[in-house]
């Protein structure tokens, strides 16, 4: 089950205390989608997974800690923007806001990552032109250097398939085919390739991508391992998942 706590949080940033609803626990029992978006009842939590500071507005999976960058941060005009920005759900809003923060930081992956998650928001709201217009600004935080991860590669492929960008999703699974990939992944990239051809910009899991496959329950056990593995490293490490 999920369970939430409230309680009361120091920011790092400003130094304000405020109430915050804190995500204590939940599940991700079954598999993921090809994006990574977990199953079970997180899938609903995504709303909890970044906090904000009512004071300036900080954003973080917990706001009371932090570092000397993200105080430097929201004295950028990348900052000002994002929080501006006019969306009909603050927890879309924040992950925007973290990920202007994440790319003010160099990490492209967790801007990738967070871009994403106001997506799935957008997605959970039926907002399919925001959701797609999302999945497009993920991709770009990614840029065009090469991207050493296959699973943040396999996570761009799925992201640009259900963005309905045909042509860059059909090159990088070209590419991720020309690389002679390994199981689980090769399965997982001519699934992306079936789709790619039929234009079929639907949500799949892992799990039905991998069903073709002979001895599909113990695939889809060893790719479900290798591949949210950064689960965890998404959610606050120091709080019971
Ligand atoms: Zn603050």
């Amino acid at each position: 089950m999920t369970d939430y706590d409230r309680e009361k949080l120091r920011c790092y940033c400003c130094g304000q205390s405020s109430e915050q609803t804190i995500l204590m626990s939940t599940n991700s029992f079954g598999s993921p989608d090809l994006d990574q978006r977990p199953a079970g009842m997180a899938r609903a939590t995504a709303g909890s997974w970044l906090l904000e500071c009512p004071f300036c507005g900080y954003v973080a999976e917990s706001i009371d800690r932090g570092s000397a960058r993200a105080r430097a941060f929201l004295e950028t005009a990348e900052f000002r923007a994002a929080s501006l920005e006019p969306l009909p759900d603050p927890a879309a809003r924040r992950f925007l806001v973290r990920a202007a923060q994440d790319a003010y930081e160099g990490d492209r992956t967790a801007a990738f990552r967070h871009t994403l998650s106001a997506a799935w928001i957008a997605d959970d709201r039926k907002q399919a032109s925001q959701a797609t217009a999302f999945r497009l600004r993920a991709a770009e935080h990614l840029g065009d250097r090469p991207i050493r991860s296959i699973d943040v590669r396999l996570e761009l492929l799925d992201v640009l398939r259900r963005a309905a960008s045909w042509e860059r999703a059909a090159t990088l699974a070209e590419e991720l085919t020309a690389e002679g990939l390994e199981h689980p992944f090769a399965p997982i990239v001519a699934f992306h390739r079936r789709k790619i051809a039929e234009k079929d910009s639907s949500r799949y899991t892992i799990q039905q991508a991998l069903r073709r496959e002979r001895g599909n329950d113990e695939a889809t056990a060893e790719m479900l391992k290798l591949l949210t593995h950064h689960l965890q490293k998404r959610r606050t490490p120091d709080r019971p998942m």
